[in-house]
């Protein structure tokens, strides 16, 4: 249910509708619009509960909320919501730009790097430390010392880092060094993970399973704002589908869907949503004219010698470009890269 309060209700009035809430069994949320304050109250659906909210004290109505998901749903927040995390603005007419390595190798490539991205236009610097693969043989990152590498590049750059965390107990740690926390594709719908990213301070990039529905996506989101963590970014990945020419099919349509559903800001992945550098360019352009709020795009000195994901990663140059053509194009459709 949604209790939407009257224009001008007071602070009390929406704290006593809060207690009211609270006392009938289920969870509040407040989200404070430029219009008018709404409280989200959700929980198991019951008969009486709408008559017993309607009449309280400037309340206006009282709503079902359709979606299965609730504090993500546009019902409950009309305004897009904008993530700031450091030097990284995404959302609400800001398109923030997070580029860099795969896999943090060694100080030098993600100082460099973030270098690099930052004279191009970046906000953002990405890195893995810890790396899920698919092979248990593969590279599985430097883990904190690789941490400790992407913070001496914020120090160097003041880039905010975007980096990956896998499991509940390096949350902490992870969070520590991060400014955004990533949700890596295969841990989408690891729900203890997605209560510990939402019990965290930092914002929460969470990338969408290969396989997975919008709105089983949409769900996962919902795990980490009922924590109470409002920050949290979509990204679309790229699914699985029978195509093989390309890592993954890159459906630019779900940043459209998204934004008719979901006041979250959604960042698309062109790199891993189609597995190679050549058409990276044209499809980080391809979201940003369709109204993405962010790209995150892997960059690195040398895509050849990269320890993972070379194939799919831009040079300096070629970012230099991607950036030159995004920009352009934001301009048109009125986004801003700050
Ligand atoms: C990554 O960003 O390097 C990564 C592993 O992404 P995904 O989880 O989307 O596969
Ligand atoms: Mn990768």
């Amino acid at each position: 249910m949604i209790v939407v309060m009257k224009k001008g209700a007071t602070q009390d009035q929406v704290d006593h509708m809060v207690g009211r809430i609270e006392e009938l069994g289920l969870k509040s949320h407040v989200i404070v619009g430029t219009e008018r304050t709404v409280i989200a109250a959700i929980g198991e659906k019951r008969e009486h509960i709408k008559g017993s909210l309607v009449t309280g004290s400037g309340v206006d109505d009282v709503v079902p909320i359709l979606a299965p998901y609730k504090v993500a749903s546009l019902e409950v927040k009309p305004e897009p919501t904008e993530v700031l995390a450091g030097s990284l603005r995404v959302g609400g007419g800001s398109l923030g730009i997070i580029g860099g390595p795969c896999s943090v190798e060694d100080e030098e490539q993600i100082i460099q790097t973030a270098r690099a991205i930052k004279t191009a236009g970046a906000t953002g610097l990405r890195g893995g430390a810890f790396k899920p693969r698919t092979s248990p043989y593969s590279f599985q990152g430097l883990k904190e010392t690789g941490l400790k590498f992407l913070a001496a590049a914020r120090e160097e750059t003041g880039l905010a880092i975007v980096t990956e965390v896998m499991g509940t107990d390096d949350v902490e740690l992870v969070s520590e060094y991060a400014d955004v926390l990533q949700i890596g594709a295969r841990n989408m719908q690891n729900y203890r993970l997605l209560e510990a990213v939402g019990n965290s301070p930092r914002a929460v990039l969470l990338k969408r399973g290969p396989s997975a529905t919008i709105d089983e996506l949409l769900l996962a989101a919902e795990y980490i704002l009922n924590e109470g963590n409002p920050n949290v970014m979509l990204c679309e990945r790229g699914i699985r589908t029978f195509e093989s020419h390309t890592r993954f099919t890159l459906p630019l349509a779900t940043v459209t869907y998204l934004h008719q559903k979901t006041h979250l800001p959604v960042v698309v992945d062109p790199s891993h949503g189609t597995g190679h550098s050549a058409l990276v360019p044209d499809m980080a352009a391809a979201a940003v004219a369709v109204g993405a709020d962010g790209l995150i795009i892997e960059v690195h000195p040398n895509p050849e010698r990269a320890m993972s994901d070379g194939y799919q990663s831009l040079n300096f140059r070629e970012f230099q470009e991607t950036m030159d053509k995004c920009s352009r194009i934001a301009d048109a459709v009125g986004k801003t890269i700050c």
